[in-house]
C-alpha cells in the first residue's frame, strides 16, 4: 500500500522530499501562500486545521510566481522557502513543499491540487485558507474544479468582507463544495504588516517564530535601502504640494527640472538631480518650532548662527526628512539637499548642480546676480557656484553668514587656482 502510494507520487512530479513525507498519509492539509514572510497567523490556522480535521500532515506550499501578486516585488523563493522551513521545523506534522517554486510560469492552485490528487490517490485533501482569500475563491482559475479536488478549510481573518464571504460560502455550497469554518481566534497579523514593520526597524519577534525573526534580521530582508525603495519622486511631490505654499511648491518643481537639465549638461545623474531638487526645500517653510523639533528628533545639531537663524538648518533637516520619511538612502542626494544653501568644501557635481539650480531656476526674479549666475551655468558650473557663493557671502555679511559658505568659496577658488597652475 505504502509502496504504490510512493510510486504515484513520483509520477506526479513531486519533489523527492514530498514523496517521502506524504507516503502513508490519509488526510492531507495544504496551505498555499507567498509566505513573504510566514507568520503566526499562518501557523495558528494550519495547526487548528490539523487538530480539528485530524490531518496527518499539513503541506506548506510557498508560491512561485503567484498570479495575484504579479508586478509586486517578491522576496526570492529560496529565502521564502527557508523561512517557511524554519517556522515549521518544530511541528512534526508540518512539511514544506517546493512543488510551486520548482514549477515554471504562473502558479495556479488548481494545478497544484491536481498534482497532489494524482500523486496521492485515496487520500483526502483539505485546502486551508484565510477568510480573506476564500472570499475571493470564485475568481480563482477553474474554481468549480477546485471544489471537487479538495475540501476548503477557512480560518477567520480580521478585515474580511463578511457579506461577500457569506455569499461565497452559499455559492460554493450550491456547487457541492465542502467548507469547514475553523474554530480558531482570528489573528490580526499579515505578511504586509511584518514587511512594513521590518522596513521601519520595528520588531517582528512574537509575530513570527523567533528563528524567522532572526533570519529576517540577519539577511536584512524588507529594509527599504535593500530594495532602494524610496518613495518615488513624483509621490514626494504630491506630499509636498500639501505642505508647501503654492509659491514654494512652484519653486520646488522648477528647481527639480533645472537641476535635471544641469545634470545632463555636466554629466551628473539626472534622476538623482531631479530627486534632490524635489527634496531640497522639504523642511523650508516649516514654522521655526516645527523645524527645531524635527531637528531634535533627527539629531541635527543647532549651534552657532543656526541658533539665531533656524532656517539655516532647513537643508540638514530636509535631508533627514528625506532619509526617515521618504526612505532616500543615496548619500550624494542627501548631501545635495543638506548643503544646497550653504555649500561646503569639496562639493560633488550633484551638490553643485542643486545649489546652482536653486539660485537660477526660471521663477527666480531676473536680478542682476541671478542673470550673471545663469550665464555662468551654461558653460562653467564651478564659475556659477563661485558666483552664487560670492553673492551669498556679500548678502549675508552683516546678517549671519553660515561659515560653510565662506569655506566653500575659499576651497573652490583655491582648487581652481591650483588647477590653473598645474596646466
Ligand atoms: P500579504 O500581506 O503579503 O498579502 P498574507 O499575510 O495575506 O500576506 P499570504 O502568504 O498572502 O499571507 O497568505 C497565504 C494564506 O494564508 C492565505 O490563504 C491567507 O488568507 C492566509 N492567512 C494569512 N494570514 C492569515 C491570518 N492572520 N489568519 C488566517 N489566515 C491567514
Ligand atoms: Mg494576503
Amino acid at each position: 500500500m505504502k509502496k504504490s502510494n510512493e510510486e504515484s507520487i513520483k509520477k506526479a512530479g513531486l519533489p523527492e522530499t514530498d514523496t517521502v513525507r506524504l507516503a502513508g498519509a490519509k488526510r492531507i492539509g495544504i496551505m498555499g501562500g507567498t509566505f513573504d514572510p510566514i507568520h503566526n497567523g499562518h501557523l495558528a490556522a494550519a495547526e487548528s486545521a490539523r487538530a480539528e480535521l485530524r490531518l496527518d500532515v499539513v503541506l506548506f506550499i510557498p508560491a512561485g510566481n503567484p498570479v495575484f501578486k504579479q508586478g509586486k516585488p517578491l522576496t526570492p523563493g529560496a529565502l521564502r522557502f527557508e523561512m517557511t522551513r524554519l517556522a515549521t521545523a518544530s511541528n512534526p506534522a508540518f512539511h514544506v513543499s517546493r512543488i510551486e517554486l520548482d514549477r515554471e510560469g504562473v502558479t495556479y492552485t488548481v494545478d497544484t491540487l491536481r498534482a497532489l490528487r494524482s500523486a496521492c490517490p485515496g487520500t483526502q485533501l483539505f485546502f486551508i485558507t484565510g477568510a480573506d482569500a476564500f472570499a475571493d475563491v470564485l475568481r480563482w482559475r477553474e474554481a468549480s474544479a477546485l471544489f471537487k479536488l479538495a475540501a476548503f478549510v477557512v480560518a477567520g481573518r480580521p478585515g474580511t468582507d463578511r457579506k461577500q464571504l457569506k455569499e461565497v460560502i452559499a455559492k460554493v455550497r450550491a456547487m457541492n463544495g465542502r467548507i469547514k469554518m475553523l474554530d480558531c481566534p482570528a489573528v490580526d497579523i499579515s505578511s504586509s504588516s511584518l514587511r512594513g514593520r521590518a522596513a521601519s526597524g520595528l520588531p517582528v519577534r512574537y509575530l513570527t517564530p523567533d528563528n524567522v525573526a532572526g533570519f529576517i534580521e540577519e539577511h536584512r530582508l524588507y529594509l527599504k535601502e535593500r530594495r532602494n525603495e524610496h518613495v518615488p519622486a513624483d509621490e514626494i511631490l504630491k506630499i509636498l504640494r500639501n505642505t508647501q505654499s503654492a509659491k514654494r511648491f512652484e519653486h520646488t518643481k522648477s528647481v527639480a527640472v533645472e537641476a535635471r537639465r544641469l545634470a545632463a549638461l555636466y554629466g551628473a545623474d539626472e534622476e538623482n538631480a531631479y530627486l534632490a531638487g524635489i527634496l531640497h526645500d522639504a523642511a523650508r517653510g516649516l514654522p521655526d518650532d516645527k523645524l527645531l523639533s524635527k531637528a531634535r528628533r533627527y539629531g541635527v545639531e543647532i549651534n552657532g548662527v543656526a541658533a539665531k537663524r533656524p532656517s539655516l538648518i532647513h537643508g540638514l533637516v530636509g535631508a533627514e526628512m528625506a532619509r526617515h520619511e521618504f526612505g532616500v538612502r543615496n548619500q550624494d542626494v542627501l548631501n545635495a539637499v543638506m548643503y544646497h544653501t550653504t555649500g561646503r568644501p569639496g562639493m560633488s557635481k550633484l551638490e553643485k548642480v542643486v545649489l546652482v539650480a536653486d539660485y537660477i531656476e526660471p521663477t527666480r526674479p531676473d536680478r542682476e546676480d541671478v542673470i550673471s549666475v545663469r550665464a555662468f551655468a551654461e558653460t562653467d558650473l564651478d564659475g556659477a557656484v563661485i558666483r552664487a557663493l560670492t553673492e551669498k557671502i556679500a548678502f549675508n555679511r552683516d546678517n549671519s553668514l553660515h561659515p560653510l559658505s565662506q569655506q566653500a568659496y575659499e576651497y573652490m577658488v583655491d582648487t581652481i587656482k591650483s588647477e590653473k597652475e598645474d596646466t
